[in-house]
């Protein structure tokens, strides 16, 4: 094993096993030999052709060394959007697809409501909220242009022409056509010292889209400091992070004048996103 021999679909699967994880071998060989999970099942005594062998072998070697699957196949579901997703973004994780569900909960009696989204990387937030409100309008917010371009590419290919991109640190040098009734964001949370940071897939991620290499809280101190400003009286700031930053998160978005502060579990039970609310209602 592990030469440029002829394998079989099935022997293929059981050599990458040894290594990675069942999931990754699968959609890696389908990957590298174009045949889908059905005809895996159903035919596994088909031989690979050579290219097809020796592409899978250097795809699973990548993964065994830590490289995120979704960078290996170039792409990743995220709240039923298929995105594109490269080293230049953060891979979209499914918790993140619990804060898009409270945001579509916060927006339901909203119509055309005025988003934006920041640090938006590869797009997942902006471009599953701009395709459950079609009349709505997201401001996608990075400071990274490579990331940007990734979004671009998704937005084009999922057709959401709803939004719009700005290259910009948080609310930096930028102004919305009017107040907003969301803003969302999963900025950077690690803090530097964190070793998560050299964990498996997280290691190839863009530093600047996983850690603020300080505390971890510079982002929501941005992010809190210039929402009072740009949102609608009754509007929402709703943010993911991590499973210990909830009570300081909250404490943040008090300060900064938000009410109706909470925050909320992710599947496992740990407090992953806090949201807040500009007062509704300034004196008559
Ligand atoms: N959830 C990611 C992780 O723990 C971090 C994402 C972020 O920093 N916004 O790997």
């Amino acid at each position: 094993m592990g030469t440029a021999s002829q394998q079989t679909r099935a022997r293929a699967l059981q050599w990458a096993r040894q290594t990675i994880d069942r999931l990754d071998a699968r959609l890696l060989l389908e990957f590298a030999s174009g045949c889908t999970s059905n005809a895996l099942i159903t035919d596994p005594d088909v031989m690979l052709e050579d290219a097809q062998w020796a592409s899978f072998q250097s795809l699973v070697r990548r993964r065994e060394s830590g490289e995120p699957l979704a960078y290996l196949v170039g792409q990743t579901g995220f709240y039923g959007d298929l995105l594109t997703v490269t080293a230049d973004v953060l891979v979209p994780r499914p918790e993140t697809e619990d804060l898009v569900d409270w945001a579509l909960e916060v927006l339901r009696a909203c119509d055309a409501p005025s988003i934006a989204d920041l640090g938006t990387g590869s797009g997942a937030i902006a471009l599953a909220l701009a395709g459950a409100k079609p009349d709505g309008r997201v401001l996608a917010v990075d400071v990274s242009a490579a990331a940007l371009l990734v979004a671009a590419n998704n937005r084009q290919q999922l057709e959401r022409s709803n939004v719009e991109f700005i290259c910009a640190s948080w609310y930096e040098g930028w102004q919305a056509a009017g107040l907003l009734d969301l803003i969302i964001s999963n900025p950077p949370y690690i803090p530097a010292s964190d070793p998560h940071l050299a964990g498996d897939g997280v290691r190839f991620e863009p530093r600047l889209a996983l850690t603020d290499e300080a505390d971890g809280l510079e982002a929501y101190r941005a992010i809190a400091a210039g929402a009072l400003a740009r949102l609608k009286p009754g509007g929402w700031l709703l943010v993911e992070h991590g499973h210990d930053q909830a009570e300081v998160v909250a404490e943040l978005w008090v300060r900064a004048g938000l009410v109706n502060v909470t925050s909320r579990a992710d599947l496992s039970g740990n407090p992953r996103m806090t949201g807040g609310q500009k007062p509704a209602g300034g004196p008559l």
